[in-house]
């Protein structure tokens, strides 16, 4: 028999067992269908944090294979910046992003008989790049049959006028969405993690993308060095602040070949635990607006790559551990 205590008879009362809105609500509720996102991984995409025009070694935790899955082919030697002139792979970028999004979307149709995507420009930061290049991609990928938009992962140092005044134009009649990074509003802890990126400009961008009426989705890290609670929910609320219109929380966790796995085997950082990183993420689930979606309660990886901790392995558990922490404040994840 499941006891529910009188706290929790309290939160069951005030939340009514009301529904978080997840990415997938909203979509549901906006298109009265499912929208899956097509994650789209460009060849000669990086970061100006990797390739040394604002930092080198890129942010500590990044190992950006991991977050790749579509990422099959060799590295490519060809680096895109904003400064290039010219880019002689754009039509093999272009073909890449046919041949991928065609694969996801003919795998999803078959699994979950989903009809309508969104290509979601996922790895890297994906405004790095000239504009022409830019536009040739997102334009093509809006081309594509039953695409009802564009989601678009990117840093605020790689934001522009130029690329907003086109996202804007683009987002007359598609739905564009811009993912930020923002990982902490702390300058120390950005200093730390090599962001090369500060919590004033991260502002400045937020408000001008929010400005041109586009979706913005941030991403938030719990467990950054030298984080405590307190810290983190101050980062989430200040992004709150900024009128986001959805969010993903993200665990820190050691990956081999990178940066923090110096510090950590160092014996410089310890990585968040389970219990503190649930309890974070449910104080911040409670306290989100009703019109902000979730993204991302968690992440994991479940392949030898992962150093610490443990727990991130397996990133379903943790998603169940979060839904009934939830459950016990009234809310359905
Ligand atoms: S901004 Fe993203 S791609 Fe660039 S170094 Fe940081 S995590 Fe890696």
């Amino acid at each position: 028999m499941v006891t529910i205590s009188l706290q929790n008879k309290k939160n069951l009362k005030k939340h009514n067992n009301k529904e978080v809105l997840t990415i997938g609500r909203y979509f549901r509720k906006k298109y009265g269908e499912t929208i899956y996102k097509v994650p789209i991984s460009i060849s000669g995409f990086t970061c100006p944090n990797i390739d040394g025009t604002v930092a080198k070694g890129g942010c500590t935790f990044c190992e950006n294979d991991s977050f790749s899955p579509n990422l099959q082919e060799k590295k490519p030697t060809f680096k895109l910046n904003p400064r290039v002139n010219e880019n002689p792979f754009l039509d093999k970028q272009l073909k890449q992003l046919e041949m991928q999004f065609n694969a996801t979307k003919d795998r999803l149709e078959n699994k979950f008989g989903t009809k309508k995507f969104i290509v979601y420009f996922q790895s890297f930061t994906n405004t790095y790049a000239p504009l022409d290049t830019l536009k040739a991609l997102y334009k093509k990928a809006l081309s594509f049959d039953n695409v009802i938009g564009l989601s678009i992962g990117t840093r605020t140092d790689c934001m522009t006028d130029e690329i907003l005044d086109f996202l804007e134009e683009l987002n007359k009649d598609k739905e564009i969405w811009v993912e930020y990074g923002i990982q902490s509003f702390y300058d120390e802890t950005l200093e730390k993690i090599n962001r090369g990126d500060d919590a004033d400009n991260m502002r400045t961008w937020i408000k001008k993308t929010k400005d041109r009426s586009l979706k913005v989705c941030g991403h938030l890290i719990y467990g950054l060095p030298g984080e405590d609670q307190k810290m983190m929910l101050d980062s989430f609320y200040k992004t709150l602040d900024l009128d986001i219109d959805s969010i993903k929380f993200h665990p820190l966790y050691v990956v081999k070949n990178t940066l923090l796995t110096k510090d950590y085997k160092k014996g410089d950082f310890t990585p968040i635990t389970e219990e503190l990183y649930i309890d974070t993420v449910v104080k911040s689930i409670i306290n989100l607006p009703s019109n902000v979606s979730v993204q991302r309660i968690t992440a994991g990886i479940e392949d030898s790559t992962l150093l610490s901790p443990s727990w991130c392995k397996n990133k379903h558990q943790q998603i169940a551990k979060i839904r009934k922490a939830l459950i016990k404040e009234g809310l359905k994840y």
